[in-house]
């Protein structure tokens, strides 16, 4: 039986490699019932605000498989990309970005061995996109982590270990500076890996895995990590590879998985035939072995290694000399469909078990315990006078005031000898008295109504304590 995929050509350059990707795919011998639907700059200009018609959506969510070209949001037209109107309508919570040197490109990293998969989360951290404006010159944007979230992608890049025959997982997060949000991707990793013993899983530094991606790109098999990090080091790593003529990706979610270029519409080349359409073949690959078409997909992979290797025919963007338009390189790899390569063979492929996650959300066991508040103001009054204010008015209160931190920094009631630069945007720390325990709302509010008679503030953040331990940060200074 065919398998139902629906095919998004995209803009720009989008219609000359999805139609090379179509011909490719075809010619290996699946059998694919494409459906054909819009999005990305023709429907914006239709006057649609979200870039993608309903009937794309209905195909999605009949086909749950794409094949998708890059989407442009033309200028003018639309609040949000197709883009992410398409990830956040599917939640397509994994982006899987493969990266492997190919046969006879050259480059500083050809010899290195080069063959990795960056897993990045795709749907939380810094682009939940919850920005505030919290005085006229200081801006704030939340970074939401969910151990939920976390747990479903940590094993997602296990499992595609397993289901590429991979040995090592290696998380990458900031969790040495900020410790809860990052601290919890790597809690939670640290959990997870426990379930597969028959993977290797180490923890590195974010920066440090930026590092040796550069010094020791050999070493890495799949690297999970946030969404912020995932986004630079994938692009890092294709850097390494041949650039984005090369680099394919996925997202992956519950129920739809869309397979991409990572390129954009390179509108400086478009309708020229010239881009190289290895990226979205590339990314047929990979839905060729979701499809679990595996010999299909093989078959694809060795012929652009046996073009590329053997043939040395390569698209424009890897050889400035090459005459070969998109058809034309498409047409040897069309030719190569069953020449065996000698170039290092697909790995053991197997299907692979997509993650559901076990956590239950809230936690149950977890005990709870709010001990004060942060009250977040804004002033351009001095430290001293705003410090003594305040304690001022929290002294009728059942709240002491602790400390007063600007831009992270403890600056009451001890400097701690620095002098930091000021911004009017200040975090007032109030602990509740012990004999007023529990805290409760009314105090909270009492508290802040009080406070905002003299001081414009902008928001509140409890201070609690799960598991008797402290579920939030110090300042810089803070005892
Ligand atoms: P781009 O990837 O389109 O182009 C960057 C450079 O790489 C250009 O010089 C281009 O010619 C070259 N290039 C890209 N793909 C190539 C290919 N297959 N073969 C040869 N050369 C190739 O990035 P951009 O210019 O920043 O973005 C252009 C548009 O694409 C923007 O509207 C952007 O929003 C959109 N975009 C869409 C996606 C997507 O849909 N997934 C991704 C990135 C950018």
């Amino acid at each position: 039986m065919a398998h139902e995929v629906t095919l998004i050509e995209g803009d720009g350059v989008g219609p000359e490699v999805i139609r090379a990707a179509q011909r490719v795919v075809d010619a290996s011998g699946v059998s694919i019932a494409w459906d054909k639907c819009e999005a990305g700059a023709k429907v914006f200009r239709k006057g649609l605000a979200t870039g993608v018609p309903q009937a794309t959506i209905d195909s999605l969510k009949r086909t749950r498989i794409a094949l998708k070209g890059p989407l442009e949001t033309p200028v003018g037209y639309g609040e949000k990309s197709a883009n992410v109107t398409l990830r956040a309508l599917f939640d397509t919570y994994a982006n899987v970005r493969p990266v492997r040197h190919l046969p006879g490109i050259a480059g500083p990293f050809a010899d290195r061995a080069i063959d990795f998969v960056v897993v990045r989360e795709n749907v939380e951290d810094l682009y939940v996109g919850m920005e505030y404006g919290q005085t006229p010159s200081v801006a704030e944007a939340l970074k939401l982590i969910t151990r939920k979230g976390s747990e479903k992608i940590i094993r997602f890049a296990f499992e595609l270990a397993r289901a590429e025959g991979r040995h090592k997982v290696h998380c990458a997060t900031k969790a040495n500076i900020l410790k809860l949000t990052e601290g919890l991707f790597k809690h939670v990793f640290e959990n997870v890996s426990q379930d597969y013993p028959d993977i290797e899983s180490t923890h590195l530094i974010i920066d440090n895995c930026a590092h040796q991606m550069v010094m020791r790109p050999e070493i890495f098999d799949v690297i999970v990590t946030t969404n912020l990090h995932g986004d630079i080091i994938s692009d890092l790593a294709s850097g390494l590879t041949g650039g984005l003529g090369i680099a394919p990706s996925a997202n992956i979610g519950d129920s739809v998985a869309i397979f991409e270029a990572v390129h954009g519409s390179a509108p400086d080349i478009a309708g020229l035939n010239s881009a190289n359409p290895i990226a979205i073949l590339l990314s047929s690959v990979l839905m060729l072995r979701h499809l679990n078409e595996f010999e299909a997909a093989h078959l694809i992979e060795a012929a652009i290694f046996y073009t590329l290797g053997t043939q040395k025919a390569f698209p424009r963007d890897l050889d400035k000399i090459s005459t070969l338009t998109t058809a034309a390189f498409t047409d040897y790899v069309i030719d190569n469909l069953g020449k065996a390569s000698d170039f290092q063979q697909s790995r053991p492929y197997r299907s692979m078990h997509l993650p559901q996650t076990t956590t239950p959300e809230p936690e149950p066991n977890v005990s709870r315990k709010d001990v004060g508040v942060d009250i977040f103001i804004e002033s351009t009054s001095p430290v001293e006078t705003l410090g003594k204010h305040l304690e001022e008015m929290a002294l009728p209160s059942p709240f002491t005031l602790k400390m007063i931190s600007n831009r992270g920094i403890q600056v009451y009631p001890d400097l701690n000898g620095i002098q930091p630069d000021l911004a009017d945007h200040w975090r007032a720390r109030f602990f509740l008295q012990e004999e007023c325990a529990p805290l409760n709302d009314f105090q909270v509010l009492q508290l802040v109504r009080v406070i905002g008679e003299h001081y414009r503030w902008m928001h509140i953040e409890k201070l609690a304590e799960f598991d008797h331990t402290p579920a939030y940060t110090k300042a810089q200074g803070e005892s």
